[in-house]
């Protein structure tokens, strides 16, 4: 069909094979092996003979113009201009002459950017949005992943743990973020506090309801004015109310904490995916260097380290072990409120790919 003039131009993200160094678009799909030469390199050979290899290194998530420009100079003298960002925010560089290599490592650390994420090596945090780009964040993402890394970044140069290690962390409960090994989630400890003044006229009230999993959001009035209230005894504080309605304030800096889930996996990978387990919880949201949270996570790492067999994931680990001696081993204290009892959970939810509900 002829293009007609009013058509509007269909956009989105650009197509990526643009993006990829022209020796892997030669070779694409025609890969005879990969290795890791040293921790932050992938080394790919092709049945045709060529080899690329990519050098992967931390950045800071939140890059400024001029990280940014820094980076494409080091990758238009080394690698043909050739990068991208992985999803953990780290910098991959592809090159196809090995000579390169070498001085494509000293450029990056010299510019401040650790090489490693590769291999069983504690990789870069994902993490949300957090304070510089949401609406509705309890904490900043990417303060305490900074605070984490800058913790563990001998780790990240190295691959010295069991399998691969990833961290995440979430500033609201409830949307983005995901399944990590070790994950640190904000968790809202009080229902949320109503400003019924602005209520009417900031919010639509039936979305609002509508948002609540629990049905705890009623319609009312205030002062003769149309307004909403809680059932406090069924909210189970999860904030999706304060997304749809700004006057559900449930952020606060004493109530909102963070808690710890580990044990999270996607790959079918030697074992099925898994939903990750609460550990720890009630933690300060203690800003700038969340140091009650990071003593945690470290200490998992740690026991992890210590007492996990090759190839096993953090969850596989405590799995072996137990949940009890987990949480013995990490002297992590276990209460009632780690026990999966949520009345509208599935007792395996989608846990594996191959058994869906
Ligand atoms: S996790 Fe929640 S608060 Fe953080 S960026 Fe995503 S939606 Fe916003
Ligand atoms: S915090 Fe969650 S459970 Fe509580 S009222 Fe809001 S939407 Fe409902």
């Amino acid at each position: 069909m002829a293009k007609r003039e009013y058509q509007t131009v269909e956009s989105g993200p650009h197509t990526y094979w643009d993006m990829l160094h022209p020796t892997i678009q030669k070779n694409y799909g025609q890969w005879k092996y990969h290795d890791r030469p040293r921790p932050g390199v992938l080394h790919h050979v092709s049945h045709t003979g060529d080899e690329v290899w990519t050098v992967k290194a931390g950045t800071h998530r939140q890059v400024t113009v001029d990280i940014a420009r820094r980076l494409c100079d080091i990758a238009d003298t080394y690698c043909d201009g050739f990068l991208r960002w992985t999803v953990r925010n780290n910098v991959e560089m592809t090159t196809d002459k090995e000579a390169n290599v070498e001085p494509l490592i000293k450029a990056l650390e010299a510019a401040g950017h650790p090489v490693g994420g590769t291999g069983n090596s504690i990789t870069s945090m994902a993490h949300t949005q957090g304070w510089l780009h949401c609406d509705i964040p309890a904490t900043d993402a990417s303060g305490v992943v900074k605070s984490i890394m800058d913790l563990v970044y001998d780790e990240f140069k190295r691959e010295e743990m069991p399998n691969r290690v990833k961290l995440s962390t979430s500033c609201c409960e409830i949307n983005c973020g995901g399944q990590a090994d070790i994950a640190i989630v904000v968790q809202h400890t009080r229902p949320p506090r109503i400003n019924h003044d602005i209520l009417a006229s900031t919010c639509e009230m039936p979305s609002t309801v509508a948002r609540c999993p629990v049905a705890a959001i009623r319609p009312t009035k205030v002062n003769g004015k149309p307004s909403l209230m809680v059932v406090e005894e069924k909210c189970i504080c999860c904030g999706a109310c304060f997304g749809a309605c700004p006057a559900m304030e449930i952020n606060h800096p004493e109530y909102s904490k963070l808690a710890i889930w580990i044990g999270g996996k996607n790959a079918n990978t030697r074992s099925r995916p898994t939903n990750m387990k609460l550990v720890a919880h009630g933690l300060p949201n203690n800003t700038a260097r969340w140091p009650e949270v990071a003593e945690k996570v470290l200490t998992i790492i740690k026991a992890y380290k210590e007492g996990g067999r090759d190839w096993e994931r953090v969850g596989e680990w405590a799995e072996r072990i137990g949940w009890k001696k987990f949480f013995e081993v990490t002297g992590l204290p276990f209460d009632k409120y780690m026990i999966d009892n949520y009345r509208h959970a599935r007792n395996s939810f989608n846990q594996s790919a191959h058994i869906r509900f």
